[in-house]
């Protein structure tokens, strides 16, 4: 998946990207889509650069289209539009026949997807949110992410180890998966009501909700409604994030005095 394939296009991730963001396929009205639900796929050129594509147009880019299937996907706790429901428009009518061998190659694809993600997650995205708990960033994961940086790939035995973590019940619970992609999720959200808002008022508002998010890693569902922002039905519910054992060391002291709810 390293290597670059027919046309030169490497499928990377499906992502959030700026609602002014164009697409970089040209149709052939040469004119250039939006993206209005604020998502794309995120394809890498043989340069290295990377560029945003709708669906169709990455599909259409790329000589073995299902590979987009097996990118990590860090727009998964969105709202999903009903109109976007790429994997059910997949699926054949019939019952799915597979042999053993692409079985067992999808569940690893899976796993090299989730581990991606959960690495990502943790060592940039939510790492690089503004103020945020510095636990997020893990020293125990730098080496492979800094080898995930050089070869935008990581070894079998690395995804194994990282999926341990991802699971180890030394890991808090807010810093597991599906949490990390709700703060995520918000943190993007967020900063989008943030550029668009005009209201001094407001602005300073969201500011210290997002604050909060960086500090604490969750959103209860109050603050989700005061601020305004439609996030997947079970956002912030993971198990294990709430109640006195679940706020962050560096957070606790701070959980009464600062509470905006
Ligand atoms: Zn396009």
């Amino acid at each position: 998946m390293t290597q670059a394939h027919d046309g030169g296009w490497i499928p990377v991730r499906k992502d959030f990207v700026d609602p002014a963001t164009r697409c970089h396929a040209r149709g052939a009205s040469r004119r250039h889509h939006g993206f209005p639900e604020g998502q794309a796929y995120i394809l890498r050129d043989a340069a290295g650069h990377e560029y945003p594509f709708g669906e169709d147009c990455a599909r259409a880019a790329l000589a073995q289209p299902a590979l987009l299937r097996q990118v990590p996907d860090y727009t998964e706790r969105d709202v999903v539009p009903r109109t976007a429901l790429p994997e059910l428009r997949e699926l054949p009518a019939g019952p799915r026949r597979r042999d053993p061998g692409q079985a067992r190659a999808a569940e690893h694809a899976a796993e090299r997807a989730a581990a991606i993600r959960y690495l990502v997650l943790r060592m940039e995205k939510v790492a690089a949110v503004p103020r945020v708990q510095p636990t997020v960033r893990f020293p125990a994961l730098e080496d492979v992410y800094a080898q995930y940086q050089r070869s935008g790939d990581i070894a079998p035995a690395q995804v194994r180890r990282i999926l341990a973590i991802e699971r180890s019940p030394s890991t808090p619970p807010r810093l597991r998966a599906t949490n990390l992609l709700d703060v995520y999720t918000a943190h993007v959200k967020l900063e989008r009501l943030i550029a668009a808002s005009t209201s001094v008022d407001n602005i300073r508002f969201l500011r210290s909700l997002h604050d909060w998010l960086a500090r604490h890693l969750v959103l209860t569902a109050a603050q989700l409604a005061a601020a305004g922002i439609a996030m997947h039905p079970q956002a912030f519910t993971s198990s294990g994030i709430w109640g006195p054992e679940a706020e962050p060391p560096a957070a606790a002291g701070r959980f009464q005095s600062g509470s905006l709810f």
